[in-house]
């Protein structure tokens, strides 16, 4: 159903100066769905993410972001409710964790109630929590309050298996209880497609297959000799 389409690109391409590194995407996060983008490295999943987020504009075609064509930059978006997580832990390590959380854009509140182990570490400088600690503060920050899209890089980065299940556990249920819709850009591809509903495969910057997640996990052996070892 067209309606329930929050963020969407259209015949997207996105370069590095002239260097393209996406081509002519067409995707589509709804409402209520974790989607998974999967890919090997330098498929352009990231790039993929900085289009939709603001952080990079098109080269040709567009995004549209609840219906609409959208050239708005990131924090224009962020304030409709398009919230992204970068690859790199985005904590100040100086700060505390609470002064973290305040630094997001919804409700303290809002993020303890999602993440109450955080409770714990209110007062503790970001910099002294595990890097797991430090991906759900970020988490948190970018689920609390009016979210409508999540957009997650490598959320799982690095991370020991229970705060990976935790983290994206976490994704899933913001789409399945608030409707948020959720683009994951994740290495492991079983793990997303455990996770997800649909998902496209990126081949180097394009998507040469999408589907259901239970039908591309049927394929995945196939899927990952074909796209994901190696470029
Ligand atoms: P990874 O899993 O390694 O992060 P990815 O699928 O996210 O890979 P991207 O990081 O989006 O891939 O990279 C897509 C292409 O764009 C690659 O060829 C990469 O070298 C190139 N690229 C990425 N960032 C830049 C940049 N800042 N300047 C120039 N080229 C870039």
């Amino acid at each position: 159903d067209q309606t329930d389409v929050l963020l969407a690109a259209r015949g997207l391409s996105l370069s590095y100066g002239t260097v393209p590194a996406v081509s002519q995407l067409d995707l589509e996060v709804r409402a209520g769905e974790v989607v998974a983008l999967m890919g090997a490295n330098g498929a352009g999943k990231s790039t993929t993410l900085m289009g939709l987020a603001g952080l990079l504009g098109p080269a040709e075609g567009h995004v549209e972001l609840m219906g609409e064509p959208t050239t708005e930059p990131l924090h224009r978006r962020a304030r409709r409710g398009v919230r992204y997580v970068s690859e790199e832990r985005s904590v100040i390590r100086s700060l505390s964790t609470l002064d973290n959380l305040r630094l997001g854009p919804g409700p303290v509140d809002d993020a303890l109630s999602l993440f109450p182990e955080l409770e714990a570490l209110l007062d503790r400088p970001a910099g002294l929590l595990s890097g797991g600690e430090q991906q759900i503060v970020t988490l948190a920050r970018a689920l609390a309050g009016d979210v409508r899209v999540l957009l997650a890089d490598e959320l799982s980065l690095g991370l020991a298996p229970l705060i990976v299940q935790r983290l994206l556990g976490a994704a899933r249920d913001a789409a399945a209880q608030r409707g948020v819709g959720v683009l994951l850009v994740e290495q492991h591809a079983h793990l997303a497609l455990k996770h997800a509903d649909r998902a496209y495969v990126l081949h180097r910057g394009q998507i040469v297959l999408s589907g259901p997640a239970d039908e591309l996990s049927d394929r995945l052996d196939e899927i990952e000799a074909s796209y994901l070892h190696g470029a």
